[in-house]
């Protein structure tokens, strides 16, 4: 057994990593090194999940923001961006026609939109849960207890809520009038009420070192989340970190890596932001741990309007070319898509029927 080998069994085996050994694999950079995380991460992915790539579609219905987040395209000072939301109609329309491609969970995204009424969320989840059998994700940001609730009692599943960095004061150095407790509070109040919860991170944010990603990475495991989101940070033009370097790949794959190793039976995507970068690096974070994907069904001509970083991947695509796509990459890896639900992995979490 390698030296690499016994380190990345005792983080395996272990109930609660120590972070120093975590920063130790996020600090590797010989090739040899990384392919050996790469393969151990994908054993686990495997023998956890499968070799199914699971599918979550999203719909981004609104750019309204009423946050100033450093490294958002939609943040409230970004006067450049042309905001919109969609209809009622025009939403159930997309619902529709992802589910027509075989979708079964669909992300409801937008930005933390002052405009968004709770009722109008309530009944769009209501339309749906008895129009379709599909499971319904919500990331629309940090809400009331309340509106949680009635959102829940409607037969949302799942929500996702990213906690972008375990480091507090990193955090609020990039997120005014923001409060890092609030959010922490969010997401037990998400778990409380049963939602399937979604967290995640950016790697490569200013200040960020590998000691605050190997803390996000035992955060993730401490909460036991069901769902975790990790994409490498990329500058926008428009925001306080314009100019700003772009996270590194290698960085957020070795984070996807140790993620899966850590928390073993979680959905990990291969992000939008992984598929941005000078290349499409997806088919690398599927290979690495990762085994979701995110196809685009926001409808044109709102998609390339969800500028959270530019360059963002699929926005001039037509509807429905990524069934296509998605195929062809599981393929590529010997892999199938699964057109299931694909609820938590987690076991007592499958909560769709509610
Ligand atoms: S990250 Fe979310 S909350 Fe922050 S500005 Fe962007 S959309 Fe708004």
């Amino acid at each position: 057994m390698s030296k690499l080998n016994g380190l990345l069994n005792r983080i395996y085996d272990v109930s609660l990593p120590e972070p120093e050994d975590l920063e130790r694999v996020l600090a590797l950079d010989r090739q040899e090194e990384l392919n050996e995380l790469f393969s151990f991460a994908d054993t686990v992915r495997k023998k956890f999940c499968g070799n199914g790539i699971v599918l979550r579609g999203i719909i981004e219905f609104s750019n309204f923001c009423l946050r100033e987040c450093f490294y958002c395209g939609l943040n409230k000072n970004n006067r450049k961006l042309e905001r919109y939301r969609i209809d009622k109609d025009e939403l159930l329309k997309a619902v529709e026609y992802l589910a027509s491609r075989k979708i079964m969970t669909v992300v409801l995204q937008s930005g933390e939109d002052e405009g968004l009424d709770v009722l109008w969320l309530r009944d769009i989840i209501l339309k749906i849960k008895s129009s379709f059998d599909i499971a319904v994700t919500l990331s629309v940001g940090e809400r009331s207890g309340d509106d949680y609730r009635i959102w829940r009692e409607a037969g949302a599943d799942r929500y996702l809520l990213k906690i972008e960095t375990t480091d507090g004061a990193l955090y609020s150095s990039m997120h005014p009038q923001m409060d890092f407790k609030q959010r922490l509070d969010c997401l037990q109040v998400l778990r409380r009420l049963g939602y399937q919860v979604g967290s995640g991170n950016i790697i490569g944010l200013p200040g960020q070192t590998l000691k605050t990603i190997s803390h996000d990475i035992i955060f993730f495991k401490r909460n036991d989340f069901d769902m975790i989101g990790i994409g490498p940070f990329i500058p926008h033009q428009d925001t306080q970190f314009a100019g700003q370097q772009k996270g590194n790949v290698e960085l957020s794959l070795k984070t996807i890596a140790l993620t899966r190793i850590v928390t073993k039976n979680a959905h990990i995507p291969a992000t939008t932001a992984l598929g941005s970068l000078d290349r499409d690096y997806r088919m690398d974070g599927l290979k690495c741990g990762a085994n979701v994907l995110m196809p685009n069904f926001t409808p044109q001509p709102f998609r390339k309007l969800y500028e959270i970083y530019p360059q963002k991947r699929c926005i001039d695509e037509p509807q429905g070319a990524c069934n296509f796509c998605m195929d062809e990459m599981a393929k590529g890896l010997g892999r199938f898509i699964d057109y299931s639900k694909a609820d938590s992995l987690k076991q007592g979490r499958i909560n769709s029927n509610v």
